[in-house]
């Protein structure tokens, strides 16, 4: 057993940001840079007596564009007058939703994608084999996050990510009308995943989700304990309700104005550190600071995907559950728990159980074995049965 300070682990967390910097950045330059941005909605230019080819030049629009715009069937159709296609708000609406696809098509590395897909099946699928009947060591959990990390965050990017297929989506279509298809399809893989498996998608395979992960367990010792200052459980009831808040302010202001507001401080650029800005910097900095102390604090009070993932986590095949015939209600499992889903689970009177991010932490600590990642059913505990317990 290593002997754990708050100076190593200040160290450790150093080095771990260093390192992620520094790869990423060697990373974005090998593969190449095609942004990753979303497009911006174009100011057009338009007017009645415009014909399509007038409307092309004014707008900078060749003519297969204009040709695909517009389903044109033949060269002539281009003499015909703009207003023939709709008014013109009809017809900005039009372009503006072509070009917001095309040019998403265009910032999108698809082979890098391919291998991203191919890669969270394999690992996550893997990991879920591996995991499911042994035992998750302290050091085994780190090792394996830091190996997602470097997979998922530092070698393959910060796109596709489970947040950017709800995020970019909203944005898309509350900027342009657009909606991506294979963006939508990624998040039908990455929520099928939480139906199978809970929320393993955001346990081992998402690229901030681990890193925040990584960080705190930085600052535990082998039993779970805080090494610097203390590790602190917020109120899910809190941390859901400004979770909830900042998805619907997200939402209203990409549709009433446009703005991302994510996009300054998307701690997903952590990946691509040339692309932080100072504000940016120091919030994600702030951020991996925190992740010292709290249990992934971007997921549990920012990411849309992190709410949509907990709705869909209510009917997950997979889940931990606790048999209660065997369980001696000394409730190790809800103080190991890195956030309150074990004490929602164990005390009758909580309502809402929050996320659940399959670390196994609260199974690798039960004395008695009575906690299963699996589809076996949850059930109340009996009534009083934790009256007797110690703690
Ligand atoms: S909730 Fe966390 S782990 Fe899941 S997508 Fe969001 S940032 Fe990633
Ligand atoms: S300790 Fe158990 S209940 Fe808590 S997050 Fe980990 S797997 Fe879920």
């Amino acid at each position: 057993m290593t002997k754990s300070s708050p100076l190593t682990t200040i160290s450790m967390f150093i080095a771990l940001i260093a390192a992620v910097v520094i790869l990423s950045t060697i990373s974005e330059k090998i593969w190449g840079g095609k942004p990753e941005t979303l497009p911006e909605p174009t100011q057009l230019s338009i007017s009645e007596e415009m014909t399509l080819k007038d409307f092309g030049q004014a707008n900078g629009l060749t003519n297969p564009a204009l040709k695909e715009i517009f389903s044109l069937q033949q060269k002539s159709d281009l003499q015909k007058s703009v207003s023939e296609y709709g008014t013109d708000d009809q017809i900005k609406f039009l372009v503006i939703k072509k070009l917001a696809l095309v040019a998403e098509h265009e910032t999108k590395n698809w082979k890098k994608i391919v291998i991203k897909f191919a890669a969270w099946f394999s690992v996550l699928g893997g990991i879920f084999l591996l995991f499911r009947k042994q035992k998750v060591s302290p050091s085994r959990r780190k090792i394996t996050l830091l190996f997602s990390t470097l997979i998922f965050g530092i070698v393959l990017g910060a796109d596709p990510s489970p947040m950017g297929t709800v995020k970019d989506a909203i944005h898309l279509f509350g900027t342009s009308g657009a909606i991506f298809p294979p963006r939508m399809i990624a998040l039908t893989v990455f929520l099928l995943i939480v139906f199978l498996a809970n929320k393993y998608i955001c346990s081992w395979g998402c690229q901030v989700g681990v890193l925040q992960d990584v960080i705190f367990r930085l600052n535990q010792n082998d039993k779970y304990k805080a090494i610097l200052g203390n590790q602190i459980k917020l109120p899910f009831v809190i941390t859901n309700s400004v979770r909830i808040g900042f998805l619907v302010l997200f939402t209203l202001v990409a549709f009433l104005w446009g703005t991302d507001i994510i996009e300054p401080f998307d701690p997903f650029k952590i990946y691509k550190p040339l692309h932080l800005g100072i504000t940016g910097g120091g919030f994600v900095a702030g951020l991996l600071i925190l992740s010292l102390f709290v249990y992934r604090p971007w997921c549990h009070l920012f990411c849309p995907f992190g709410l949509v993932g907990w709705i869909v986590e209510k009917i997950s095949l997979t889940k931990v559950s606790v048999a209660y015939e065997t369980c001696i209600a000394c409730r190790k499992c809800e103080s190991a728990c890195p956030s309150t889903v074990m004490s929602a689970i164990l005390h009758r009177d909580k309502k809402a159980i929050p996320d659940c991010f399959s670390c196994y932490v609260c199974r690798d600590v039960c004395p008695t074995e009575s906690i299963q990642f699996s589809t076996r059913k949850r059930s109340l505990p009996p009534v009083g049965h934790f009256d007797k317990s110690a703690n």
